[in-house]
């Protein structure tokens, strides 16, 4: 049985004068819930979308369950807020993840509307597991704009999709398998919107325990302004019935069809492939320069040429070879990864190429681009950098591992109107 140590805190801020955000840890459901609407709203909304989830997951703790779960909580929001005309724009983001049964095993489910964010630290590297609803986030997965744009836009506290009287679809879900170390991180914008995510994967890879790592990202939060209420909900997975330790065990049994499975390449296919490709320079070798027994023109005229002016051209060639020498040692010293035909691939070189020097494929995996993570997506496909095969390789295993979602439904429908703008 998969087995969670849990850690949270949450903190008004230094700005507001309530907190309306909600937190919920129980046996194995977790959430984070951040309301918005009115004097009292804000708080109402999301302290009752938490409790509806409770209660439906407890009759039903299923992904389905977690599903319906949040189409009860938000009407559960829009039921109290047609009570009261105070409360009627009222509503709340919801976040949730849950553990439940998947015939033999067990996988974690996230469900998720609004801006709070579910986040992944996995082999110490942190992924957003969630997509914003705001209308930057939604224009820039549109490719409206570009991630810096998005990142400043004055537009970006504007959500697209909450729980309460407008909710039209469903939440996201997805589905993933955990393993023993990874680390669930849910949180409210206040956390996110005060530090960057490389500020989080920090403090989550050096504070072991998760109420000191929660603590200890809202107290950081404050002192980066505390511009809005904090939540923090760590998940830690701390034992996952040996998923991890199987999965390792059937690499090392049975390495080369473990090497196919993760697609990469057994010995036997690699010596294959470079037995091809010498087959390939044979083909290439016989050149104008053996089978052409008179001297090329330009080589003709070269020796017509002064001392002086055969020793000007070789001092301008040593320089010129130097400098593409150069040019080309940084053009091939480094690989990427991204993508080719479709799937993810390894290139040695740089993306896009340094002036002649494009980049190579060394390895095409069978990771399809509609694979990967969504939020790596754009890393992939711009060409993440690495110093080393070993490191790109590193990546595309880190890659497979976040794309175990054995199934990934979204209803997001794009749109630039908001519904809803956060207090
Ligand atoms: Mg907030």
């Amino acid at each position: 049985m998969t087995q969670v140590r849990v850690g949270q805190a949450t903190d008004v801020g230094r700005r507001r004068q309530k907190n309306d955000d909600t937190a919920l840890v129980d046996d194995r459901l977790f959430a984070v819930a951040d309301g918005m609407g009115g004097y009292s709203g804000g708080e109402i909304a999301s302290f009752t979308a938490i409790e509806a989830l409770r209660a439906a997951f407890r009759r039903a703790p299923t992904a389905d369950g977690l599903e319906r779960g949040v189409t009860e909580a938000n009407q559960a929001v829009a039921e109290r807020a047609s009570t009261d005309p105070d409360l009627s724009q009222m509503g709340t983001t919801l976040s949730a993840v849950a553990i439940v049964e998947n015939g033999n095993d067990e996988v974690v489910v996230v469900a998720h509307v609004g801006d709070s964010r579910v986040y992944l630290l996995r082999d110490g590297e942190l992924t957003q597991l969630t997509d914003d609803h705001t209308v930057p986030e939604e224009m820039k997965r549109a490719g409206q704009l570009t991630e810096a744009e998005a990142a400043v836009d004055p537009r970006r506290h504007m959500l697209t999709r909450v729980l309460g009287p407008r909710y039209e679809n469903g939440p996201d879900m997805q589905t993933l398998i955990p393993y023993r170390g990874d680390r669930l991180v849910l949180c409210s914008d206040g956390l996110y919107g005060e530090l960057t995510d490389n500020d989080i994967a920090s403090v989550l890879r050096k504070t072991l325990d998760p109420n000191d790592a929660a603590a200890r990202l809202v107290e950081l939060a404050n002192q980066a302004g505390g511009g809005d209420n904090i939540t923090v909900v760590v998940v830690d997975v701390v034992d996952d019935d040996d998923r991890a330790a199987h999965a390792s065990a059937r690499l090392a049994d049975d390495p080369p069809a473990a090497a196919s499975r993760h697609g990469l390449m057994t010995a036997d296919e690699r010596n294959a492939q470079l037995r091809e490709l010498s087959r390939e320079d044979d083909r290439v070798a016989p050149s104008s320069w053996s089978d052409d027994d008179s001297p090329p023109a330009e080589l003709d005229r070269a020796r017509r040429l002064t001392a002086r002016v055969v020793l000007f051209i070789l001092a301008v060639l040593v320089v010129v070879g130097g400098a593409v020498g150069a040019t080309a040692w940084y053009a091939r010293a480094s690989y990427f990864v991204g993508l080719d035909q479709g799937h993810v691939a390894i290139f040695k070189g740089r993306p896009g190429g340094v002036l002649i020097f494009d980049p190579t494929v060394v390895q095409t995996t069978d990771l399809t681009q509609a694979a990967v993570p969504a939020a790596r997506a754009s890393d992939v496909e711009r060409g993440h950098e690495v110093a080393s095969l070993g490191a790109a390789r590193a990546y595309v295993e880190n890659l497979r591992k976040d794309s175990l979602v054995v199934s990934s439904t979204t209803s997001t429908v794009p749109s630039t109107t908001p519904t809803s703008v956060a207090p």
